[in-house]
């Protein structure tokens, strides 16, 4: 036991290998290596963990296998305890007992997700100049040309996390600012409630005193006449005072339904911003990013799958992310490509390869062959055309299931006695020659449905 209380840190270690061959890499990844051995107390490993959720992750998927291992290697008294690191604590401490009065207050609103700021926003052309003027707006909050800020787009593309991250980096560059942040809804149900307990004055002043006043998703103020109303005079409380305002919607607010005009062309006094889809390489980049975040290390091929298949919602890229960490991890097993392409087609909702077209496979088949289109669903019957044309056949069949029929009349007007033929001839060359084998699976890889 002494040994143990003087070296702490190898007693762990030795702990920490002999999981290692219990668990998968990923889950040591993930949850052991931030494990810092801090002492030794009550016959018991005192371990530091980075958060709140690691602990509980580890107590509720790891405890038995932490104890085996503690018992196996050491003694059977001996037992652990996890505590979420001292320095996050202390901090959180100190920043909460420094507030004064007027920051409680805040409080209340300030819901701010320290997680969404701009240094892990990933840029692309897709949004690189939504995030530039957001950045702007949180260095020099109330500038007129900006006033207000609407950030519109489609759904999980980063609204949220752009307007958190100005209130997070307004604050960090002063902290005394008032910012309040909330969801239209959050509002609207304030403003109800105010009503019912004849507090409207209090709550025109509680939204009235803001330096920064953050609104998401204000296109659910749709046909709320009497919240608009509200809104319209805090808004111009603020607008005139040069307090700024940042708004997100789902719409460019010329294309808004059910909002009073006169809001929508106070809307677009100001800058509107909008955010699209990501294209593949920011896909790439983000998945890249959202794994490291999460402690997950995955092959770059993994990542170029995902970024294939899962394009227009960054929130669906995260939560595959997440998926394939918690079924790993409640499985007990390596993600592979099986885990990989199931989780992948939860997302999707259905099978993969939906999209590709028997256009698309000739494509890819010319690419990889050097035959042209043209001559692959025409009639020539020169060698090498005639294997790209039976091998686009077979993949036809084989990814797509299109009949035999189709597949004749789409490669120049052929019978079914033909394809059938093309498919057994492919199908024999593929397991029994090298070239043919590489050939397609080349070709399945370019068409986003295999991984090798
Ligand atoms: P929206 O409000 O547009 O529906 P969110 O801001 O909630 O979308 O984004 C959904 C998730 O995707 C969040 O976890 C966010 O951090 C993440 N996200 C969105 N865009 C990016 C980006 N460009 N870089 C990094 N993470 C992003
Ligand atoms: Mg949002």
């Amino acid at each position: 036991m002494d040994k143990i209380k003087n070296n702490v840190a190898a007693a762990w270690k030795s702990v920490c290998l002999d999981l290692k061959k219990k668990l998968p890499g990923h889950a040591i990844h993930a949850w052991f290596d931030p494990i810092v051995a801090v002492g030794f107390h009550n016959k018991s490993f005192i371990l530091e963990v980075p958060n709140q959720f690691s602990l509980e992750w580890i107590e509720s998927h790891y405890k038995d296998e932490i104890t085996l291992s503690i018992k196996g290697l050491f003694d059977k008294q001996l037992r652990y305890q996890l505590l979420v690191a001292k320095e996050k604590k202390a901090a959180l401490k100190e920043s909460s007992s420094n507030r004064s009065y007027l920051k409680t207050k805040i409080k209340r609103f300030n819901n701010l997700n320290d997680k969404y700021i701009f240094d892990n926003f990933i840029v692309g052309n897709n949004n690189e100049f939504a995030k530039t003027a957001c950045e702007s707006v949180s260095n020099n909050p109330g500038q007129q040309n900006f006033n207000p800020l609407i950030i519109y787009g489609g759904v999980g593309l980063g609204k949220t996390h752009l307007m958190h991250a100005i209130g997070n980096n307004s604050l960090k560059q002063n902290p005394n600012l008032n910012i309040v942040n909330i969801t239209s809804e959050q509002f609207t149900l304030d403003f109800v409630n105010s009503l019912r307990k004849n507090k409207t004055i209090e709550f025109a002043q509680n939204y009235r005193s803001s330096d920064i006043l953050l609104i998401d998703d204000i296109q659910f103020f749709r046909g709320k006449e009497q919240t608009q109303e509200q809104f319209f005079h805090t808004f111009n409380v603020l607008y005139q005072g040069g307090k700024q305002i940042v708004l997100t919607a789902d719409k460019f607010p010329g294309e808004m339904k059910g909002l009073q005009s006169r809001l929508l062309s106070r809307f677009q006094s100001g800058l509107c911003v909008d955010v699209q889809p990501p294209n593949f390489e920011v896909r790439v980049a983000i998945l890249l990013e959202k794994a490291d975040q999460n402690g997950l290390m995955l092959d770059y091929s993994t990542i170029e799958f995902i970024a294939r298949h899962i394009k227009n919602n960054v929130r669906e890229l995260e939560g595959t992310i997440i998926r394939l960490l918690a079924k790993s991890s409640l499985l007990n097993i390596e993600i592979n490509n099986e885990l990989v392409t199931e989780v992948v087609k939860e997302r999707v909702g259905g099978s993969i390869g939906n999209e590709i077209s028997i256009e698309n496979i000739v494509k890819k088949v010319s690419e990889i062959s050097s035959v042209p289109e043209s001559d692959i669903v025409g009639k020539s019957r020169k060698m090498e055309i005639a294997e790209a044309r039976q091998v686009s056949m077979f993949l036809c069949r084989d990814i797509m299931g299109t009949s035999l029929n189709n597949i004749g009349m789409f490669f120049g007007g052929r019978d079914h006695t033909t394809v059938m033929h093309a498919l057994k001839t492919i199908g024999e060359k593929e397991s029994t020659n090298d070239r043919m084998k590489r050939m397609i699976m080349s070709i399945r890889k370019e068409l986003g449905i295999s991984f090798l």
